[in-house]
């Protein structure tokens, strides 16, 4: 529901745009922090604590969590800010690497235990949260999971093997779906909060994304044992409970994949006045304005469909269809503007960790996050033959 009023989010909005401008990108340039740089937990977690402090982090949660029930369009409005500062920490600011964003709606099926060990650290950027779903064989077939939760008495013993899990860097516990009744199929999904100190758990990072950053990571669980405790929802609703936070998510993604293709888009148009070619600035060839064009209109397509779609979640209606339709048409769309961006930017567009040229590198991702463009035209196609 929302709870916040435009009034708020104006205010909202420029108490954050000061933070990012005034404090944040001035703090990463006397630091010298870059894209590809391996933070440590505890400089992460100071980021999140100072966005609590000063009231962003976590505003998208209820108010027994200490947010406000920010509205999902208005948390929309927030992220295409965030992500369009240009920020290389925009991504801790509102939580999206290990903090509410992770946990989301999962509060919902929360037990009060849950909620005072898990959730509220979360909110309040004491503890970090990560979300373990894939798996090195089971990827779009999310239902194939191998690792398996077996019950002992009051605890479950986990064993298995999660990969590229986001924020797992920064993650205090994860949220991992396991196979506790293998022949229910999905049915047989449970989701289990798991503390990642427990013994059994390790982590390994073999591997990096494009962009170069620090955040996935593999997770391995040996006979670990979980408290029964820390099932969340009923056992067999795991993938339930996966994939209603995955259709929030997935229209969540949009506003960061949009503010990073403003970002490229606003440079491309300060490039393109100031770079100087043949006698004159680059912006009066035509070749140049029709890509500004494009890249304009395609914002203003995203913008629209994002807010079309939040609106429709804040009224409580199923966006499965709407939202795999934004993750989609968004993905492809702003990595097309950042492609446009390197291309006004000629050879500064193509060097290595430019903001314009980290935007491609980091949108070109998100065509494979949170289902790939495959998998979404595969449930849009269904919604619209059903
Ligand atoms: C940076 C990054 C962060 C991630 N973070 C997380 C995380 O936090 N938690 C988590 O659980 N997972 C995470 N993942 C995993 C991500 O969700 C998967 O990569 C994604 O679901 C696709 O699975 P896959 O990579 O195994 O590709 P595959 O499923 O092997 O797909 C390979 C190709 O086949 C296509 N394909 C597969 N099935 C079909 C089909 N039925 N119809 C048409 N085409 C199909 C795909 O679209 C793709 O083009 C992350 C991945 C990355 C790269």
């Amino acid at each position: 529901m929302n709870h916040s009023t435009h009034t708020d989010l104006a205010s909202i909005r420029e108490k954050l745009r000061h933070y990012l401008v005034e404090e944040l990108i001035p703090f990463e340039k006397s630091q010298g922090i870059s894209y590809e740089d391996q933070l440590s937990r505890d400089f992460a977690k100071t980021i999140w604590k100072r966005s609590r402090e000063l009231g962003f982090y976590g505003l998208q949660l209820p108010v027994e969590l200490g947010g406000i029930g920010l509205s999902v369009s208005d948390l929309c409005v927030l992220k295409d800010d965030v992500a369009a500062s240009g920020a290389i920490l925009s991504p801790h600011v509102l939580g999206d690497w290990g903090g509410p964003s992770r946990i989301g709606n999962l509060v919902n099926v929360a037990t009060p235990y849950q909620i005072e060990n898990y959730m509220l650290p979360v909110a309040r950027g004491e503890k970090g949260a990560c979300f373990a779903m894939t798996e090195t064989h089971s990827g779009s077939d999310a239902t194939s999971i191998q690792t398996r939760a077996v019950r002992d008495g009051d605890h479950y013993i986990i064993s298995g093997h999660k990969h590229y899990i986001t924020a797992s860097a920064f993650a205090d516990v994860a949220v991992v779906m396991c196979v506790t009744d293998p022949d229910k199929g999905a049915d047989g999904i449970s989701a289990i909060l798991v503390d990642l100190d427990a013994p059994g758990v390790s982590l390994s990072y073999d591997y990096l994304p494009m962009t170069g950053q620090h955040v996935d990571a593999d997770i391995h669980f040996d006979n670990v044992r979980v408290p029964r405790a820390n099932l969340l929802g009923e056992e067999g609703s795991g993938f339930k409970i996966a994939m209603a936070r995955v259709n929030v998510n997935r229209l969540l993604h949009c506003p960061n994949m949009i503010g990073l293709a403003r970002m490229a888009y606003r440079m491309s148009l300060d490039y393109a006045s100031q770079r100087r070619q043949f006698g004159g600035p680059i912006s009066r060839f035509q070749a140049i304005q029709h890509m500004l064009a494009d890249m304009a209109t395609g914002l203003y397509a995203c913008e629209g469909m994002v807010k079309a779609a939040a609106l429709m979640a804040d009224r409580g209606e199923d966006v499965r269809k709407e939202a795999a339709m934004c993750k989609l048409f968004v993905s492809e769309k702003c990595f097309e503007i950042a492609d446009k961006a390197v291309q006004i930017h000629g050879n500064v567009g193509v060097t290595k960790n430019h903001p314009v040229e980290f935007a491609f590198r980091r949108l070109r991702l998100y065509r494979i996050v949170t289902g790939t463009s495959e998998i979404q035209r595969n449930t849009i196609a269904k919604a619209v033959l059903a």
